[in-house]
């Protein structure tokens, strides 16, 4: 089962979820993986530190344009859609921090002057952390494109057992590739105003691709009860509500699963898990 976290906004507590998950599910004797999607800010690492059997690149193919077959016919810019070509006089200039490596410009040269060259746009590192596989992607500092590297990290998906994706926040490209092809997908969000705006831009994300989607309020006691008036509403099943405590923050700022050092926390997330092992049609994910 592929288990996306996710959350319409940064700093609702995705990451402690998604990695106390995983090591909920891995003490029942299951096969978890744990993938940390973030990439633009991975950190699902300091709660499961890992040993890192592999780093692998990630690399996108750009053009490299060959001067002595190029005849300067301008086609090859006409095709890219990403602006990461210019025909200058007779010369053709390329952007490699725009290139989405498609290879429509190649395709296009009735010359046959261009060739393709890998150009690293990230890393994966892949390993362990205890009982539970362990891999997360890094886009490189500088870097704009993070859906290669998701699409990369992706194929690293096991096909058997849990795989726990912690998805980057927001709901722009990097978060609906992550989400694409999920069995559920988690909403973590926050009782506030803030809260319920992204998380509604994270529902209506979520309902285009057609993944069943449950919520977890976190720090409920804080706030409003807009989020839970919004989820009855929408018929959103909502998995887990975590109450506003200063001690899960205090294990947090130290690095810790709160589960570990807080029993109604672990509690929760224990329940979560009993949620997300129940067949689809009990649970009834909406
Ligand atoms: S590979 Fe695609 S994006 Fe890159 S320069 Fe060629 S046409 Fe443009
Ligand atoms: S399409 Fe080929 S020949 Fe034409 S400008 Fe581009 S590289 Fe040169």
């Amino acid at each position: 089962m592929r288990i996306v976290v996710a959350s319409g906004k940064g700093g609702t507590g995705k990451t402690t979820v998604a990695t106390s998950l995983a090591v909920e599910l891995a003490s029942r004797g299951e096969r978890v993986a744990y993938l940390d999607f973030d990439v633009e800010a991975p950190n699902g690492h300091i709660f499961l530190p890992p040993v890192v059997e592999e780093s692998v690149p990630v690399e996108v193919p750009i053009p490299a344009i060959d001067d002595e077959k190029c005849t300067a016919c301008g086609k090859c810019c006409e095709a890219c859609q990403f602006n990461a070509l210019a025909c200058v006089a007779d010369r053709v200039l390329v952007f490699p921090e725009m290139c989405h490596g498609c290879g429509a410009c190649a395709l296009a040269c009735p010359e046959d002057a261009i060739s393709e060259v890998p150009r690293t746009v990230g890393w994966m590192d892949i390993g362990y952390s205890g009982a539970v596989s362990f891999a997360q992607g890094k886009l490189s500092i500088g870097e704009a494109m993070a859906v290669p590297v998701i699409r990369a990290l992706k194929k690293r998906v096991p096909v058997e057992g849990f795989s726990v994706l912690d998805s980057p926040p927001g709901t722009s490209c990097p978060v609906v590739e992550t989400v694409r092809g999920a069995d559920r997908v988690m909403l973590v969000t926050e009782p506030t105003p803030f809260g319920l705006n992204d998380l509604k831009l994270a529902v209506e994300t979520v309902r285009s691709l057609g993944v069943p989607a449950g919520i977890v309020i976190n720090r409920s006691g804080i706030g409003d009860s807009g989020v839970a008036d919004y989820c009855r509403r929408e018929g959103l099943r909502v998995y887990a509500s975590i109450p506003d405590d200063r001690s899960v923050a205090e294990a947090y700022a130290r690095g810790e699963l709160p589960g570990r050092v807080i029993p109604e926390y672990g509690r929760i997330i224990g329940k979560l898990a009993d949620e997300l092992v129940r067949p689809e049609a009990e649970v009834g994910v909406s």
